[in-house]
Parts: structure tokens; sequence; C-alpha cells
């Protein structure tokens, strides 16, 4: 078998591991972002493992706009392609592609594969991936696309043959979405064009009328980086609440405001779900993944409340993007 580095680059950590084929040899997690490159291979050699002999490094890079679908090699061309969709995924793009640059860089002999968190939605059938603007609009790429694919291939993964035919994920971390999937196949998903559409999150807004951010330009004189910061960075479970955008942390504290957003992110995304289930008609099971969706029994619960009408089977499924990344450069390799 072969070994595989694995990079997952998010928003606020940077996880990697190394696979022997799909087996886990070893994984960390930091918050230290800075010279990503040179960590992962301090790290490597501390257990006594050279990169240069690593047959691949798989990436999570979150978006692969229309034309990376499928996991793919990145060479210095398909480099400066992603980087041109690096405004689409502010908050991951530019730290998953500097690390991936480093890397090709430290190890130039190593493959670098790049596995798309919006590969997953990419066969979505065109009414639920179009926006509602002029046609010329989708062609240039304004298009639903959908994120968090590669734990929601991981989630189905996971469930084999045994796939509920009508099953709903909800992905609740730090960004949250949720994926309508029936036969195994993602045919909805709350995030759109960007990672800020849908759930409510913990920094990030979800979805939002339009014409607010028209009065926020307008009347509140906010510039695209301005609005940019307000949706991303402080809206959400960190806005409603005005204390923090972590969820645990709102859990345990007894403030009105804190009450109120976890109320409110469980209501908001219970309303999204129903909207799912109308696009696979109804519910068969709901599986549950990501840090509040695996750990918390409360949130869990909350949501569920909203939704005892529309009774489904709940499964947990622990969140595993490494898994399915090591598992694509793996059969990337093998071709
Ligand atoms: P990311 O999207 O960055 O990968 P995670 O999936 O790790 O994030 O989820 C982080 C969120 O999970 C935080 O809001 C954290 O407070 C929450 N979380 C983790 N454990 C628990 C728990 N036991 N109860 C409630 N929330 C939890």
């Amino acid at each position: 078998m072969a070994l595989i580095l694995v990079v997952n680059a998010g928003s606020s950590t940077l996880k990697y591991a190394a696979f022997d084929g799909v087996r886990l040899v070893r994984k960390d997690q930091v918050s230290d972002l800075k010279n990503a490159g040179q960590q992962i291979t301090g790290w490597l050699s501390e257990a006594g493992l050279q990169i240069s002999e690593f047959a691949g490094v798989g990436h999570r890079i979150v978006h692969g706009g229309t034309k990376f679908i499928k996991p793919t090699r990145v060479d210095e061309r398909a480099l400066a392609e992603l980087r041109g969709l690096c405004a689409l995924a502010p908050l991951h793009m530019p730290f998953g592609l500097d690390v991936l640059a480093e890397l090709r860089r430290l190890i130039p002999g190593v493959p670098q594969v790049a596995c798309f968190d919006t590969a997953f939605h990419a066969a979505q059938p065109d009414i639920a991936r179009r926006l509602p603007l002029p046609r010329e609009y989708h062609e240039r790429g304004y298009q639903r696309y959908g994120f968090h694919g590669l734990n929601y291939e991981h989630v189905v993964a996971t469930f084999g043959e045994k796939i509920p035919r009508r099953l709903l994920i909800a992905h609740l971390g730090n960004g949250s979405s949720m994926c309508a999937v029936l036969d195994g196949k993602s045919v909805a998903t709350t995030m759109g064009f960007s990672t800020a559409d849908g759930l409510v999150m913990g920094t990030r807004s979800g979805s939002i009328d339009p014409g607010v951010l028209i009065a926020l330009m307008r009347d509140e004189k906010l510039g695209a980086d301005q609005l940019e910061d307000l949706l991303y960075r402080h809206s959400g479970l960190r806005g409603v609440s005005g204390i923090t955008s972590d969820m645990r942390e709102l859990l345990a504290s007894k403030e009105q405001t804190a009450v109120a957003a976890v109320d409110y992110y469980c209501y908001h995304a219970a309303r999204h779900a129903g909207s799912l289930a109308v696009a696979i008609g109804g519910l068969d099971a709901i599986a549950f993944t990501g840090g509040i969706g695996e750990n918390s029994e409360i949130i869990r619960g909350k949501i569920l409340a909203h939704l005892s009408w529309l009774p489904a089977q709940v499964h947990i499924v622990q969140a595993n993007e490494e898994l399915v990344i090591a598992k694509h450069v793996n059969a990337l390799l093998l071709q």
C-alpha cells in the first residue's frame, strides 16, 4: 500500500493525517496556521516518516467551481485556475491553496491531489442548482454549488448498501449545512453559491434577505469587504448571541441572548430540513454529523422536536473528510 498524506485546511484549524492506503497511521490538528507546510513535514519526520517517500498528498479544497468536479492532480495551471475561485469561499480557499502550493515547492516530485467539497453536489438537477437570475449569470458561474461534500460522501459510504432511500444529512459544525440525499445521491443542499448560505452558523449568517444586503450597502455604506466581514465573521451564533460563536459555550451560558441564539439555530435548522424534505418527497432517516451534530444531544433534540411531524430514523455519523480524501488519492494514483 502507498503512503498518503491528507491535509484538511479549515477556516480556523489545520488537520493533517498520514494514511497507509486507507489505514490511518497518524493524525493531528493545530490552530497555528503559520508555516503549515513546514509544520507538516516536521510532524512527519518526528514519526520517522519522510514526506518524499509519500505516494501523494490529498487536499480538501472547498470550491471546484463548474470545472473541477472530481479529484484532480494539481499542476501550475490548475493552481492558477483554482486561485480564481478564492472569492467564492474566502474563509477557506486562500489558505487551502497556499498550503498546497507550499507543499508543491517543498516536495516537487510528489503528486498533489485536490478533492473538492462541491463535487458531491455537481450532478444535482438543474431545478436545485439554478439561481433565480437571468440565464447568462448561470453561464458565468452564478450557480448553487453546495459544500461539505467530502463529509457527505463519507456519511453515504458509512451506510453502504443499507443507505435509507430518502436521507437528510445534517452537518453541524462551525460551518453548518444540510443535504437531501436520494438513493445515495445529492439532490439538494442548503449551501448554495457560497459557504455563507443556508443554515445559521458559528459566525456566518446563512440565508438572508437580499434586500438587507442592498440596504446595508446603500444606507449603512458598507463596501464589499465590509459586507463579507459582517456576513462571514460577525453574524450567525456570534452575532445573535453577542457572546460567542462556540455552541458548547453557548449551551453552558445562562445569558438570555445565548439561550435565544441556541433556539434560533435549531429553529432555522429545522425549517431548512423541512424544505429539503420536499426535494426528496419525505424522509426515511436523518444523519447528524460534525462537532455539534455528533456531540450535542440537546441540539439534536431541539431540531428533532421541530420536526416531530416528519418522523425519521436518527443516526449519528462521525465526520471523516480525511478518509474520503485518502480513498480518492489512492484511486487516482492507481489509475
Ligand atoms: P468545523 O466546522 O470547524 O470543522 P466542528 O465540526 O469541529 O467545526 O464543530 C465545532 C462546533 O462543535 C463548535 O461550535 C463546538 O462548540 C461544537 N461542539 C463540540 N462538542 C460539542 C458538545 N459536546 N456540545 C455542543 N457543541 C459541541
